[in-house]
Formats: structure tokens, C-alpha cells, sequence
């Protein structure tokens, strides 16, 4: 397998599928995180005597072509965390004139082609699409660790083109580094902490988490189905009951393999889902009728604590509250806390998909944590035990 460390790339196109997919309003970047995540890469890429071709989707385009979502609009955004670096566009990715402006390439120089998606050939990972990508360059670098989990065109299928001249770029690298750091080769005490809304969306991630953790604190909205599968009164709070059998059979599960199974025992409960709700805490298997389990209560967060401050490698994803209220977001506070103490205590901890990267975020404990994970659906799939495409298609 190539790395981007030791590739030769002076002379070369490096075709380098990025996540570019930045939140926009009004043809502006609100949030070039994804941006700046792929800058080493690019800089390497130049530095080495390279020139480039930019692949990306941006959003959910549903007919082909539109201004909206071309990616046109980012180049400013690109160029400025490039130290003024020009970036070319090349239009349309099926174009005449990609393909020209490709072929003409120099080293040093960028060029980015417009929206992947615009094409449905693209998410169905259709192989003549993906060898007209390939013919634009002369070796192909994945760094787009959020699509990683699709196997699209521009994601796996074009690495099929480039067998000895195909790399992860340093987001994928740095991601797959931390993710097996923690599911392959964890420091014991490992403790993962699931929170979220539904043990439904996280049941698969639960069972392959179990058979490798220590510890497993259950959180947030998914702990009222538990309660009310043992028995519990949950009021009002989220519950699913189709999933008390599952529920269940985690509890035997963990008892089996050995592994502590943390549930929280109390429970901050508001008397309706607002931010202004009246406020009450009481034991998470009693919770009165139109009442709802909002957040994690003082015992639930002493428990957590102590497992957490205890660990060597921490793994969080899902808050353990209505974290998007602020009155409701004391636990996934306390959470956060927790995990940047027993960081500073010489653990390492990942935290990562969708939510919990915004709540470390809302906190200002980001850079406090051992890494935080762009991906948010592909690291849950990373956590079920499934290989992603995108990291098969360099592997193997
Ligand atoms: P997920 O996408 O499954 O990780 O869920 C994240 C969402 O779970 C966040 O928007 C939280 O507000 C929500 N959540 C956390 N705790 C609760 C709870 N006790 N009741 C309802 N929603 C919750």
C-alpha cells in the first residue's frame, strides 16, 4: 500500500477526493471545518512538486446541475486557507473542458471540478463514471473519511483504476489511526459511553461494542427504553417498546461477557420536551406521568464520573441529553468534563458522530480530548464492526 509520506508525486496529478460538503447560506461558507481538515494533504501534494484535481459532492442535488449547490461557490473559501493559492474550476465533472483543463495541468496547480452528485452515476458507484474520474489523474488519494461509508464512484470504485498508486490523504489516515487505536488495541479500562435518542439506530454499534469494552455507560434517550424493559415507569420520556426484547438481551449480554453496563439511575426530568419546561429530578425506573426524562440526574453523573475518571481509553458518541436546551444540558456537560479530566490523566479519548462532536464543541472542550471524529454515520458503521468501502478500496 502507497502513503502519501513516501509517494512521489512530482510530475503527477493527484486526483484527491475530498469532503467538501460545507454547510452553506447565500453562497457563503458558514463553517469550512471540512476545508481546513484537508489543507496537509493538498499542501503536501504541492509541496512534493504535484499538482492537483479536486473531487467533492456537496449536498443532495436531485436534477442534475444547479447553482445552489455547485461547488463553484467555495473556491474563495479554498483559496483562502490556501495562503491565496489559485484554484481553477473546471466545470461540469463530465465536461469537454474538465477533461481538457485536466490534461493541461501543471505542477503546483489546482483544479477543482464541479459537484459529483450532480451526476446519479456517481452514488451508484458506476464504473464507467468512475474511469472517466480516474482518467484525470495519475494516482488517487482518499480523503473524505465521511463518505468513506458509500461505496460511490469517486468514494471506492475509482480506486480499482490506480492499484499501485492509491493512498489514504491525512484526514482518512488520522481517522482510521484513531478509531482502531480504540477498537483494536484499547488500554484497559475501555469504556464506551452511547447516548442519542434510540437504542434502534444504535443497536448493532451496542452489541459489537460489547464484546470489546469494559465498561458501557448508557445514556440519554435510549436509557428510558431500558428502564421500561426492566420493568420501570418512564412517564412521557422517549421509549420504544418494540425494542424492550433488545433491550434485555444487551443486560444478559454485558453479564455474560463480563462487562459493567452502566445505566442512569435518576433521571432530570421536564413536563415537556422545552427549554423553559418546569424541572423535577426522579429515579429513572419512576418517573410520574406527564413527566419526561431530559437529562442525566446528579447520581447518574457521579456514576458516570467515576467509570470515566477510572478509564485508559474513552469512547463517546451520542449526548446523554437534551444537550440542545441548555437547561437540559447539564450531563452531557458533566460528560464532557469527565472525559477531558480523565484525558488530562493520560487517556485517550474519542469522541465522535453527529451530535456529540456538536456538544464537545458547544462546550469549548474540543481541543481538550484526544480526537475528535469528522465522520459522523461512517464512524458509527466503523464502531458496528463493518469495513467501509472507502478504506477497502486503498487496503486491498
Ligand atoms: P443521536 O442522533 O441518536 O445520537 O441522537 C442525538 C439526539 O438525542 C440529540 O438531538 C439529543 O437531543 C437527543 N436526546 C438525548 N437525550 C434525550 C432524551 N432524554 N430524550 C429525547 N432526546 C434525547
Amino acid at each position: 500500500m502507497q502513503s502519501i509520506d513516501t509517494y512521489a508525486f512530482k510530475g503527477k496529478r493527484a486526483l484527491i477526493r475530498v469532503d467538501f460538503n460545507v454547510p452553506m447560506n447565500e453562497g457563503q461558507v458558514t463553517d469550512d471545518t471540512r476545508i481546513r481538515a484537508a489543507i496537509p494533504t493538498l499542501k503536501k501534494v504541492l509541496a512534493e512538486g504535484g499538482s492537483i484535481v479536486l473531487l467533492s459532492h456537496m449536498g443532495r442535488p436531485k436534477d442534475g446541475p444547479s447553482e445552489k449547490l455547485s461547488l463553484k461557490q467555495i473556491i474563495p473559501t479554498i483559496e483562502k486557507n490556501l495562503d491565496g493559492h489559485k484554484v481553477l474550476f473546471g466545470g461540469d465533472c463530465m465536461s469537454e473542458q474538465a477533461a481538457e483543463m485536466a490534461k493541461q495541468l501543471k505542477d503546483g496547480e489546482i483544479l477543482l471540478l464541479d459537484n459529483l452528485r450532480f451526476y446519479k452515476e456517481e452514488e451508484k458507484g458506476d464504473e464507467e463514471f468512475a474511469r472517466k474520474l480516474a482518467s484525470y489523474g495519475d494516482c488517487y488519494i482518499n480523503d473524505a473519511f465521511g463518505t468513506a461509508h458509500r461505496r460511490h464512484a469517486s468514494t471506492a470504485v475509482i480506486a480499482d483504476f490506480f492499484p499501485n498508486d492509491k493512498m489514504f490523504g491525512y484526514v482518512m489516515e488520522g481517522e482510521i489511526n484513531a478509531i482502531d487505536k480504540v477498537l483494536k488495541n484499547p488500554q484497559r479500562p475501555f469504556t464506551a459511553i452511547l447516548g442519542g435518542s434510540k437504542i434502534s439506530s444504535k443497536i448493532t454499534v451496542i452489541e459489537n461494542l460489547l464484546t470489546k469494552v469494559d465498561n458501557l455507560i448508557i445514556g440519554g434517550g435510549m436509557t428510558f427504553t431500558f428502564m421500561a424493559a426492566q420493568g420501570g415507569k418512564v412517564g412521557s420520556s422517549l421509549c420504544e417498546p418494540d425494542q424492550f426484547n433488545t433491550a434485555l438481551r444487551v443486560i444478559e449480554r454485558a453479564k455474560e461477557l463480563g462487562v459493567n453496563l452502566v445505566q442512569g439511575v435518576d433521571a432530570i426530568c421536564g413536563d415537556r420536551f422545552a427549554n423553559d419546561a418546569d424541572q423535577k429530578t426522579f429515579s429513572a425506573m419512576d418517573i410520574p406521568e406527564g413527566w419526561m426524562g431530559l437529562d442525566a440526574g446528579q447520581q447518574a453523573i457521579k456514576d458516570f464520573d467515576k467509570v470515566i475518571l477510572e478509564s485508559k481509553t474513552i469512547l463517546w458518541n451520542g449526548p446523554v441529553g437534551v444537550f440542545e436546551f441548555d437547561r437540559f444540558a447539564e450531563g452531557s456537560r458533566a460528560v464532557s468534563e469527565s472525559i477531558v479530566k480523565a484525558t488530562d490523566k493520560g487517556a485517550y479519548s474519542l469522541i465522535g458522530g453527529g451530535d456529540s462532536v456538536a456538544c464537545i464543541n458547544k462546550f469549548g472542550l474540543a481541543d481538550k480530548v484526544s480526537y475528535v471524529s469528522t465522520g459522523g454515520g461512517a464512524l458509527l458503521e466503523y464502531m458496528e464492526g463493518v469495513e467501509l468501502p472507502g478504506v477497502a478500496a486503498i487496503r486491498g
